[in-house]
């Protein structure tokens, strides 16, 4: 038998053998005592390197309408910035807030105020609809469904593809259930399946009909410009597939600077229709005279233009690209062929997606975490932390340097390999 005859062509003897050498190889690992992390999409400390000098900026106190940023005011951020990063997300600059510095905030105001006030199109606030309902797409962001389980919004769940949420299903979700008022997506490089939604995914999200007035996309374009490739794929133009659509407000795009300057206090933005924006500026001028202008400033005056954004998530590809080449090399050499794991090989964002046999993750995450590698938690991705088939991982190598990748992901390997083998075996 070949070292890659899928498992499941295996006779009882051969997979008898494997399960013994994985045995010896997981033995191995955990004599080495490491102490590795995978766990969280965090920027490394090269890539935060990159941003050092916005610890010297700003240069001067005003911006180029001569506003000194010092001061109180201007709730919808700096304009340069605004047109800056309007550019790179393809939307009018008036489109666009540059606010504080999370987006996860922002979309949080936003949920916020939908429950408490409802949005343009409500017939009443979401609190005082007998139930509300969001759509999730697959494995997903696991803080997208906390903040909704923390409200205690249902979810329910359809597949990520590579193309998207599985839109036939959205659709279906969507016409005939008056609850559901909303749905994440994270449209390019999504977290943590890397998909990038296609334009034509887009088009149908954008124009399906939907039993609510007031339903809305959560567009969290975190990742818009962390391509790994040369291939930069361009996320489709919500706002306007929408309001060609016919459902201008159904949008709400939120994008921020956190891997791409420093995490948590980079810049934060949110997009969407001219109204959508008057009506969240108008609940969030009760809670803030106006962002952190010097911030702001500083990344005017660290990036130049949108082509020095773009330039400067050239030198995070630089850091970023090996590491997930490491993962593939990994998990290729060992279990290529062996039919008991899928992973992704995303051309962008912050990871890849393992999927290994059904009722093996959580297996697979204890074995690794007595081996010293910590991993995302079986299920993190899914709401309410439960994956049904328990078989998706999440695999982060944005953090560790390269060297601890290649190792930690050998490790994963032989995990992914035992806890196969000891099912296949039992
Ligand atoms: N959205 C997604 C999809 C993310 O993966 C993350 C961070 O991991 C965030 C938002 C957080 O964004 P911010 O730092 O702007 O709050």
């Amino acid at each position: 038998t070949a070292a890659t005859t899928p498992l499941a062509e295996r006779s009882p003897e051969e997979l008898q053998a494997y399960l013994e050498e994985q045995r010896e190889a997981y033995a191995a690992l955990c004599e080495r005592g490491l102490t590795l992390d995978l766990t969280r999409g965090k920027p490394s400390s090269a890539q935060l390197d990159l941003s050092d000098r916005l610890l010297s900026l700003p240069d001067g106190i005003t911006d180029a309408d001569g506003v000194d940023v010092r001061n109180y005011g201007g709730l919808t951020g700096l304009r340069e910035l605004r047109e800056m990063f309007a550019e790179l997300l393809w939307v009018d600059p008036d489109q666009l807030v540059a606010g504080g510095s999370s987006s996860l905030t922002m979309m949080h105001d936003v949920l916020v105020q939908h429950l408490l006030h409802g949005g343009l199109d409500s017939p009443r606030p979401w609190k005082d609809e007998e139930k509300v309902t969001f759509v999730c797409p697959v494995p997903g962001y696991d803080r997208h469904f906390t903040m909704l389980a923390s409200y205690g919004i249902e979810m329910v769940s359809v597949p990520m593809l590579a193309d998207g949420p599985d839109v036939a299903a959205v659709e279906a979700i969507v016409r005939d259930d008056p609850s559901v008022k909303g749905m994440w997506v994270v449209p390019t490089y999504a977290n943590p399946a890397g998909s990038v939604v296609t334009q034509e995914v887009a088009s149908r999200l954008a124009s399906m009909p939907a039993a609510a007035s007031d339903f809305r996309i959560f567009w969290d374009n975190a990742y818009a410009l962390h391509h790994l490739t040369a291939d930069e794929a361009k996320s489709a133009d919500i706002l306007s597939l929408a309001s060609a659509a016919g459902h201008p407000h159904r949008p709400i795009m939120f994008a921020s600077t956190s891997k791409i300057t420093y995490a948590g206090a980079g810049v934060a933005f949110l997009a969407a229709s001219r109204e959508n924006i008057a009506a969240y500026l108008g609940h969030q001028q009760f809670a803030s005279i106006g962002p952190d202008k010097v911030n702001h400033l500083r990344h005017i005056q660290f990036f130049g233009s949108a082509q020095g954004v773009r330039d400067h998530m050239a030198r995070h590809r630089e850091i970023l690209a090996p590491k997930f080449a490491a993962v593939d090399a990994a998990l290729t050499a060992e279990l290529d062929g062996l039919g008991i794991a899928e992973w992704t090989r995303p051309a962008g964002g912050y990871f890849v997606s393992l999927d290994v046999p059904d009722g093996c993750a959580a297996r697979v995450v204890a074995l690794a975490k007595a081996a010293g590698i910590a991993l995302t938690p079986a299920g993190a991705s899914f709401p309410h932390g439960q994956d049904p088939r328990d078989r998706n991982i999440r695999l982060a190598p944005s953090f560790p340097q390269l060297a601890e990748v290649e190792t930690a992901m050998a490790g994963v390997a032989t995990c992914v390999a035992l806890a196969a083998a000891e099912q296949l075996t039992a």
